[in-house]
């Protein structure tokens, strides 16, 4: 999930940690992914609902994680037009209420219903199968790299990221993003992770 950011109000906690003596406030590095991954998950197809307009931002964003700027990693991720086919399927959604842009869930079993869904208790110890990708069309980002950029952090959850707070330079903080493309880090979870 990738929510407006919180940075300010971030600096201000850890400023603060550092002013009262406290620097043990301050959390630690947070691990970028979760044990667990998608079941053969190198070489999948994805597929995108027919009313979800990003059919532009969604292949930008395919693009970012199989050819990163001098990086190397195992992925392969085609479209589909045939549902059944895929591991990965992308929905829009309209809540202009809401701070989140984006949002993934994974599933233990391809199914319509919601009782296979894996939880995030469950992801350092199982293989899920499955992860549905919901795009807020009602906060999005305005600008298209930044759109393709947290379509690209969804698509992440789906290999095993896992959102981050403190740490804005990959691509797994859970907040409006900084960078504008796959991190080394990830790129290196996603070598250990698929490349079998
Ligand atoms: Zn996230």
């Amino acid at each position: 999930m990738i929510k407006l950011s919180k940075k300010l109000i971030l600096s201000c906690m850890i400023v603060l940690a550092i002013c009262l003596g406290l620097p043990s406030m301050v959390n630690a590095a947070e691990r970028i992914s979760w044990n667990g991954r998608l079941s053969t998950g190198k070489d999948i197809y994805y597929w995108i609902d027919p009313s979800c307009t990003y059919t532009v931002s969604i292949p930008n964003a395919v693009k970012k994680i199989r050819y990163p700027s001098g990086m190397w990693n195992p992925i392969v991720l085609n479209k589909t037009s045939t549902k059944s086919y895929s591991k990965m399927d992308f929905y829009e959604y309209n809540d202009i209420s809401s701070t989140t842009y984006a949002y993934t869930k994974l599933y233990k079993a391809k199914t319509n219903g919601t009782e296979n869904i894996a939880y995030l208790s469950e992801l350092d110890s199982i293989e899920w199968v499955y992860g549905k990708i919901y795009i807020n069309d009602g906060n999005m980002a305005v600008d298209n790299d930044l759109k393709s950029t947290i379509i690209l952090h969804e698509i992440c959850h789906v290999y095993g990221g896992k959102d981050v707070s403190d740490n804005p330079n990959t691509i797994m903080y859970g907040y409006t993003p900084v960078v504008r493309g796959l991190t080394s880090d990830f790129n290196s979870v996603l070598v250990q992770k698929y490349n079998y």
